[in-house]
């Protein structure tokens, strides 16, 4: 078996934890093959040396709106004659963009977006995808084609993709939908399933290709169809993704139309367990870390774009403790910047909080740590590899060759002992330390000077 060694001057053996003088193999599969001491290596094996560079599994981003990234910069002021702006004020905006949006401008602003993913650092998207449909809302000849504009744009570009294909019938509770949706809407379960099982035997076993299923949120979705969603899913196995309470707006109205907060109605239908993630858990209840932990379930934290909406703080601490683990998304591409996700999520604990170092200990790959940074780098990649289940997020026999080198030498990290090195890139580093990218085992991106 041919395989192709690396040595970099660090490698990340489990989150936080570097060693020197280590080499890793990839095999022809693109698949981690070993992790071994240079000094264990057969003469015959010379390794290709990457200097100055430290090897990490790359990150992964859970939670992907890629045609928002158009919208970039956009709204970022008032609009004459609104004195206010949210997210539902933002929301209209945002569907003025998607709803003239043709299939070909899309796919130039993916794979612009997923570049610039793995430019990075990001290895992988989970892109949650909802705009399925024509201008007018009709369907397109083959019904799930922007499905597979967002997939040729994802391979062309390199990166690893889950299409987390939603499914949205409602405008809200017992609401129709307005015609601002149209181009997302699925009538029932059937229409819904004729855009998903075309794209299963197509892409069931693609290289870097992989499905799951995203019913949009409590608000687009009637309870008694999300029951039969996790009926269907008890045979495929496929992960989960729902926005689950990013506004105080949906919590109160599903209080008010269904009697419970949204996980509860969502646990009551079956579809909360281990292959669920609860993405936005803004408003999340005092129970419902507890009742996360209990399923097995996952959180997805999309901290710039949760600040940059205005939807309020990840509870990361109630999560954390409870044992909930948290992956990220960069969601509407306001920052493509794993880093910046990774420290906001302590930083606005330490806000809010007036303390520093607020998670630490908690979700940490050694126990007994008090360190902080290691339990982020795992929501980083690890914690994102399950949520979408791929095999990726560790360095691990077994895995995808799925990973980052960062430069030592960047002024970002320059000086940094390899003690707090974990620290450093969390807190501190950024898309331009990154200096080349495996997909796959395959370089996908290098940072050229
Ligand atoms: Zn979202």
């Amino acid at each position: 078996m041919t395989l192709r060694w690396l040595q970099p001057d660090l490698l990340q053996l489990s989150a936080g934890q570097f060693v020197t003088q280590h080499a890793l193999a990839i095999d022809a599969a693109g698949r981690i093959a070993a992790v071994e001491p240079i000094e264990a290596l057969p003469a015959t094996i010379t390794p290709r040396r990457l200097p100055d560079q430290i090897l990490l599994p790359g990150f992964v981003n859970a939670h992907s709106h890629a045609f928002q990234r158009a919208m970039r910069g956009s709204t970022e002021h008032l609009q004459v004659g609104h004195e206010s702006d949210d997210f539902w004020s933002w929301r209209e905006r945002m569907y003025q963009l998607a709803l003239p949006l043709d299939p070909e401008p899309l796919y130039t602003i993916a794979f612009n977006l997923y570049r610039e993913m793995l430019a990075a650092g990001y290895t992988a998207v989970g892109e949650f995808h909802y705009l399925h449909h024509r201008q007018d809302g009709s369907a397109h000849p083959t019904p799930d084609h922007l499905s597979r504009v967002l997939i040729r744009a994802a391979q062309d570009a390199g990166i690893r993709i889950a299409v987390l294909l939603v499914l949205y019938v409602t405008g809200g509770i017992n609401t129709s939908p307005s015609p601002r949706q149209r181009r997302f809407i699925s009538p029932d379960l059937g229409a819904f399933l004729s855009l998903l099982e075309p794209l299963l035997r197509d892409f069931g076993d693609a290289p870097l290709v992989s499905l799951g299923l995203a019913p949009h949120s409590i608000r687009a979705v009637p309870t008694p169809m999300l029951q039969k969603l996790a009926e269907w899913n008890r045979a495929h196995h496929l992960p989960v993704h729902m926005h689950v309470c990013e506004q105080v707006t949906e919590v109160e109205q599903t209080r008010a139309h269904l009697g419970a907060s949204p996980l509860e109605i969502i646990a009551r239908t079956g579809l909360l367990d281990e292959r669920f993630v609860g993405v936005h858990a803004t408003h999340l209840e005092a129970d419902d870390p507890q009742r996360l932990n209990d399923a097995g379930a996952r959180v997805c934290a999309c901290p710039t774009t949760e600040a940059n909406l205005g939807d309020g703080f990840l509870p990361a601490h109630a999560l954390m403790s409870a044992g909930v683990p948290i992956c990220i998304g960069s969601d509407g591409h306001i920052v493509v910047n794993p880093m910046e996700e990774l420290r906001l999520i302590e930083n606005n604990e330490r806000l809010q909080r007036r303390r520093r170092n607020v998670l630490a200990g908690l979700m940490q790959p050694t126990p007994g740590s008090m360190r902080v940074a290691p339990g982020l780098l795992q929501s980083g990649a690890l914690h994102g590899g399950a949520a979408l289940s791929i095999d990726a997020g560790q360095i691990k026999i077994g895995l995808h060759a799925d990973l980052i080198a960062l430069d030592r030498n960047d002024p970002y990290l320059s000086g940094v002992p390899t003690d707090p090195l974990a620290e450093a890139i969390v807190f501190s580093a950024g898309p331009r330390c990154v200096r080349e990218v495996w997909v796959g085992g395959v370089t996908r991106y290098a940072r050229s000077g």
